[in-house]
């Protein structure tokens, strides 16, 4: 049927696909993955041989543009990222968003994402959180975006390069606390995959002194305590309070 199929794939372990998506990569009219490289691997593992289009975030409009013209001609589009699902921390949301404008139809099909696996493993609160992706480069953006992020009720969960991972820790330790227990989980699904737990502190220290750290990263950490998720009706409190002790 025409429409854009959004097609997870495996994130490390290539046993890690639906028997969907394989069909669906098989079966579209148009392939549309991040890096043909990359997919071409998948691809191969299963018995697939297809012609593919680039769609990455250097070509995204002209690109979107194109495929949503290809669904309206009758065509199906499977689009697909170098690993899990598609517009998590991926391209794609372009697409998406002008698709659904012009009314065509988008399908997910829905598989590995690194965020849900570290979490559901991490052993931290799983009813509430939030995905912050990337933290920004620059020292003084990071710290205004944890800033922003130090009292959400939830498990905050970012992706990390293993390059920055040392200095992101000490920021997350400094801006949420020392105490705020967090989990970082490396290679998912692969041969080292590995969960280490320990307060920020303890995680700072540890990986700032790390010989070498390899790898794909997810780093997890758990809510604040109750007494620091300020909300509205605390700040009107705490604006009180100090106007009670200033008369
Ligand atoms: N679309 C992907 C998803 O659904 O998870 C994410 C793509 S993003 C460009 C790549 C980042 O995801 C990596 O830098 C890392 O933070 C995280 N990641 C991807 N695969 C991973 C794995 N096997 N183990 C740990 N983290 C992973």
């Amino acid at each position: 049927e025409p429409a854009i199929y959004l097609v997870a794939t495996p994130i490390g372990n290539l046993g890690d696909i639906t028997l969907r998506a394989i069909e669906t990569l098989a079966g579209a009219d148009i392939l549309a993955c991040e890096d043909t490289r990359v997919t071409r691997i998948l691809l191969e593992r299963y018995g697939i041989s297809r012609r593919m289009f680039a769609y990455h975030e250097h070509n995204e409009q002209a690109a979107a543009q194109k495929l949503i013209d290809a669904v309206n001609e009758g065509k199906s589009v499977a689009l697909c990222s170098d690993a899990g699902t598609p517009l998590i921390s991926d391209p794609g949301y372009r697409l998406v968003s002008t698709a659904r404008e012009a009314g065509v139809k988008v399908v997910p099909l829905p598989g590995p994402s690194a965020l849900l696996a570290a979490l559901s493993a991490s052993g931290l609160p799983s009813d509430a959180f939030f995905f912050a992706g990337f933290l920004p480069n620059k020292a003084s953006q990071r710290k205004t975006r944890l800033d922003q992020l130090a009292h959400i009720p939830g498990t905050l969960i970012f992706y990390e390069s293993p390059r920055r991972l040392p200095q992101s820790l000490a920021a997350m330790a400094e801006v949420l606390g020392e105490s705020r227990r967090a989990v970082v989980a490396r290679e998912l699904t692969k041969t080292f995959e590995e969960f280490r737990s320990a307060p920020l502190g303890e995680l700072a220290a540890h990986y700032a002194e790390a010989e070498s750290i390899r790898g794909e990263i997810v780093v997890c950490i758990e809510p604040p305590l109750q007494e620091e998720i300020a909300g509205e009706a605390d700040i009107d409190r705490m604006l009180r309070d100090l106007a009670g002790q200033m008369s």
